[in-house]
């Protein structure tokens, strides 16, 4: 067989809070297309290294490559661009707005178009024309995951569930090939779940490649076909799920916090 591609590759990844070694040199891989699952007890360092993949902090040692290109210390903004994008709650201020404008709004979603060029003669159809394959998309990815039918209703009064499908419909707009999702089913109930499930099986099927944080072993062990275990900030294995399931280590690390 010939072997998968490797979107994402993250080589002795460090990243101290004062004291604490939130990560003591992670080194893993992502293929291309795989729903990957990442877990770990609590404090192991998974949100942190998603923290330092995506540029939300600047890792203290260790590098990151996307697609061959080391990205270590660039923009959140500029690694979204590339096409490796991370979920995030929906702040407070978002709540205020409706589900439709939160798509809309998503980084990334509005096309490059300053307001000064917008405004000057001739550029007028151009920018209607891009609203209007905005709204199009929008209202595309809000019926993927059949949020539809609460278009105009605030986001912060969706339920849990609904909420994470929004989240994860926000991160769609920005055309990622490599989406982070860290925790995505807490606090969703068993139908939304599924739901969710299942929308990140279809985009596998498309061609998108997950990157998944989840303690519910039993789902990561059904759905990734690879799983990496972090422990004190560090790899302790990483395979098949066959094979992290009967790691001595890995139930050890568990049971033992
Ligand atoms: P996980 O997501 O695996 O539960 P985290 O990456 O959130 O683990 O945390 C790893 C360690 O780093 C924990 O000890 C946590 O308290 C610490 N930590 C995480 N983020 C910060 C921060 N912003 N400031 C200080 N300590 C942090
Ligand atoms: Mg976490």
């Amino acid at each position: 067989t010939v072997p998968r591609s490797v979107p994402l590759r993250v080589e002795g990844l460090r990243k101290e809070f004062g004291g604490i070694t939130a990560v003591d040199g992670a080194t893993f891989a992502v293929e291309e297309g795989s729903l990957t699952g990442l877990i770990g007890p609590n404090g192991a360092g998974k949100s942190t290294t998603f923290n330092c993949i995506t540029g939300v902090h600047e890792a203290d040692a260790g590098d990151v490559y996307f697609r061959g290109e080391e990205i270590s210390g660039e923009q959140p903004h500029d690694i979204v661009e590339r096409g490796l994008v991370r979920t995030f709650q929906i702040a407070r201020q978002l709540g205020e707005m409706t589900v439709l404008e939160n798509v809309m709004l998503a980084p990334g979603g509005q096309q490059g178009e300053s307001i000064t060029r917008s405004v000057l003669p001739g550029t007028r159809g151009r920018v209607v024309a891009q609203e209007r394959e905005l709204r199009e998309k929008a209202w595309e990815t809000l019926e993927f995951f059949e949020l539809d039918h609460l278009a105009t209703e605030y986001a912060g009064n969706l339920s849990g569930g609904q909420r994470k499908l929004l989240e994860l419909a926000r991160a769609l707009m920005t055309d990622p090939s490599v989406l982070l999702l860290d925790e995505p089913f807490a606090g969703v109930n068993p139908t939304l779940e599924e739901k969710l499930l299942d929308r990140i099986h279809d985009l596998r099927e498309q061609g998108l490649t997950f990157l998944l944080v989840e303690h519910d072993m039993d789902l990561i062990m059904q759905n990734c076909e690879h799983v990496i275990v972090m422990h004190q900030g560090r790899v302790l294995d990483e395979g098949p799920p066959e094979r992290i399931k009967n790691n001595e280590e890995v139930i050890e690390a568990y049971l033992g916090g």
